[in-house]
């Protein structure tokens, strides 16, 4: 395995090839075609911004998580604006070593989530930052402009090292005059929508607090 799998990954979106794609012979060096002014490799989560504005390109992250059996698909770390340079990377953990990880290039995301979407037939289109579905291309246009806009809508879970929340600049609190706790109650009302993830809607019906 290779630190520069990220380099090669984005390389491979950018000069894609029709035979001997797995060859790194196949491209150009990627010291001759990026910018890596002050990356270091591995690449970090982190520092994939600083990688974006030095090639203007825009870099989405994905991971996958096994879920009975299933493996799933899911945003770790999304651009805050497509360019028309664009790659979708996958980020795979080395199963030995949760710390060492490996970026591969995603040819074709629909492909790669197809299996953990419904059997329903027709195409679908897919939305590269959230991986909504839609089954016209319309309505993927409509949603991209909303899911751009939304840049939190990256799910990223929990793991082992990184379970806790937790607050620690005490410093910063401050005394307030009054608390309020409210709880909202809510029907779940059944919605005809073509995303097959949205499918109650909830409709308030009593609300408490308490001062
Ligand atoms: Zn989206």
């Amino acid at each position: 395995m290779n630190n520069a799998c990220f380099a090669w990954s984005v390389v491979a979106a950018l000069y894609p090839v029709e035979r001997n794609a797995e060859r790194e012979s196949s491209y150009p060096h990627y010291t001759t075609v990026l910018n890596l002014q002050g990356i270091e490799f591995p690449m970090s989560m982190k520092n994939i911004a600083k990688f974006e504005r030095l090639n203007d390109i825009s870099i989405n992250v994905f991971g996958t998580e096994e879920q009975n059996k299933k493996i799933n698909v899911l945003p770790l770390r999304l651009t805050d604006e497509k360019k028309a340079k664009h790659a979708n990377l996958l980020y795979v953990q080395d199963a030995q070593n949760n710390n060492v990880g490996h970026f591969t290039w995603i040819k074709n995301l629909s492909r790669l989530v197809s299996s953990q979407i419904n059997k329903q037939n027709g195409q679908k289109y897919i939305c590269d930052r959230c991986l909504h579905y839609f089954y016209t291309k319309e309505k993927l246009e409509a949603h991209t402009v909303d899911c751009q806009q939304l840049n939190n809508c990256a799910i990223v879970l929990p793991n082992e090292e990184d379970k806790w929340l937790s607050f620690s600049n005490y410093n910063r609190k401050e005394r307030m005059p009054f608390v309020v706790y409210a709880d909202l109650e809510c029907v779940l009302q059944k919605t005809e929508e073509d995303d097959p993830k949205l499918y109650q809607r909830h409709q308030v019906f009593s609300i408490a607090y308490y001062v």
